[in-house]
C-alpha cells in the first residue's frame, strides 16, 4: 500500500486554540491577548502591534473541560463510523496541552480530559448503538522521546520496552510489540492511565521534566464485528500530548539536553510539513522525517480527521512563544 499520497483524504484538518487562565503556572505577567468572536484571538507584541489569528474554534481561560469536549465529540464519535482520527495537543511547557488532554485523574469528573471522556463515550455508544454490530475497543500508550519509540504499558520498564516500527501497515498500527488493554469500563481506564503515568514517571527521575520533552500518544482502537454478516470495521484514535514547542537557547547547551531539543524541533517541524502537506493535497507526504509522523502516517492518510489544539499562555512574557504557536496553528490549517 502506498500511503504517500492522500487521493482519498476525507474531511479537512480543523484547527481550534485553548487560552489557559491568567497566573495558573504562577506567572504574575499581565495578559498581552484579547479575544474577538469564537474564532478570532489577537495578540499584542512586544512592540505593540497587534496580531490576529483566526481557528476554527477558540476557547478562553473559562471554557470547561466539558465545553471543550462538546467540540470535540463528533470527530471522536466518527471513529465508529470507521475513521481514523488524530487529535495533537500543541503548544510550549505550561500552555495546558495536558489538562486538555489528559485533565485530572482523581475522583474529579469535570476536571476530566478529552482522553477519558472520548473513552467513556465510547463506552455508551458501544453499548446502545446499533446491537448488530458488536465493538472491541482497546489500548496503547506509546511516548517518543528522543526519536526512540517506548511503550508506556508494557509490564517491564527499562530497555525492553523499546519498540520497533514497521513500514506501514493497513491497520494503522505499526508497532507490533505494543502492549495493548482491553477496555470496557471507566474504572479500567483509570487504571491504565495510572500505569502509564507511573511509567512515564519512573523515567523522569532519570531525566528531568521528561514528560514535557517526549512526546505521548494514547491510542483507542475500536474493532467492530457484524454478528450477522461477519463484516468487520477498524478504526484509530490517537490522542497526543505532543513535547513543549518551546525553543531552547541553545548557547551553552550540550549533551543529552541539546539533542532533546534537536529531537522535537525536528519532529514538531516534521509535524507541521506533513500537516501542510495534507492541507494542500500534495502527492507526496513527508511521513518518513520522524518517528511521530511515520508511527500516524495511516491514520493521517486516508480514512482520517485531524485536529490540531494550539494552546496559549496568556501572559506577556511568553508572547514570542504563543505568537510562534499560532503562527504554527496557522500555517497547517
Ligand atoms: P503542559 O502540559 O502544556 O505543560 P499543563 O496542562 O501541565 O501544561 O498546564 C500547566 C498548569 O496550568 C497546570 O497546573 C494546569 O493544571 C494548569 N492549567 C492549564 N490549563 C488550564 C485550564 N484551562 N484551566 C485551569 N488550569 C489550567
Ligand atoms: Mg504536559
Amino acid at each position: 500500500k502506498l500511503y504517500n499520497t492522500v487521493q482519498d483524504l476525507k474531511g479537512s484538518i480543523r484547527v481550534f486554540c485553548r487560552v489557559r487562565p491568567l497566573g495558573t503556572t504562577g506567572d504574575a505577567a499581565p495578559s498581552c491577548l484579547s479575544l474577538g468572536t469564537e474564532s478570532d484571538i489577537a495578540m499584542y507584541d512586544k512592540s505593540g502591534e497587534r496580531k490576529v489569528f483566526r481557528f476554527d474554534r477558540i476557547f478562553d481561560g473559562y471554557s470547561t473541560q466539558t465545553q471543550v469536549y462538546e467540540d470535540v465529540q463528533a470527530l471522536i464519535r466518527s471513529v465508529m463510523d470507521g475513521f481514523n482520527v488524530c487529535i495533537f495537543a500543541y503548544g510550549q511547557t505550561g500552555s495546558g496541552k495536558t489538562h486538555t488532554m489528559t485533565g485530572s485523574c482523581v475522583d474529579d469528573t469535570e476536571g476530566r480530559g478529552i482522553n477519558f471522556r472520548a473513552l467513556d463515550d465510547l463506552f455508551a455508544l458501544q453499548a446502545k448503538r446499533d446491537s448488530e454490530t458488536e465493538y472491541i475497543i482497546t489500548a496503547q500508550m506509546l511516548e517518543i522521546y528522543n526519536e526512540t519509540l517506548r511503550d508506556l504499558l508494557a509490564e517491564e520498564q527499562g530497555s525492553s520496552n523499546r519498540l520497533d516500527m514497521l513500514s506501514t501497515q493497513p491497520t494503522g498500527l505499526n508497532v507490533p510489540g505494543a502492549t495493548q488493554i482491553a477496555v470496557a469500563t471507566t474504572h479500567d481506564v483509570l487504571d491504565m492511565m495510572r500505569v502509564g503515568a507511573r511509567n512515564r514517571h519512573s523515567a523522569e527521575t532519570r531525566m528531568n521534566e521528561r514528560s514535557s520533552r517526549s512526546h505521548q500518544v494514547l491510542t483507542i482502537i475500536v474493532d467492530g464485528t457484524n454478528r450477522l454478516t461477519g463484516a468487520r470495521s477498524h478504526a484509530c484514535l490517537h490522542l497526543v500530548d505532543l513535547a513543549g514547542s518551546e525553543r531552547t537557547d541553545k548557547s551553552g547547551v550540550e549533551g543529552d539536553r541539546l539533542r532533546e531539543a534537536n529531537a522535537i524541533n525536528s519532529s514538531l517541524s516534521a509535524l507541521g510539513s506533513v500537516m501542510h502537506s495534507l492541507a494542500a493535497k500534495s502527492k507526496h507526504i513527508p511521513f518518513r522525517n520522524s518517528k511521530l509522523t511515520e508511527l500516524l502516517a495511516d491514520s493521517l492518510s486516508g480514512h482520517a480527521k485531524v485536529l490540531m489544539f494550539m494552546h496559549v499562555a496568556p501572559e506577556s512574557s511568553s508572547v514570542g512563544e504563543s505568537i510562534s504557536t499560532l503562527n504554527f496553528g496557522t500555517r497547517v490549517a
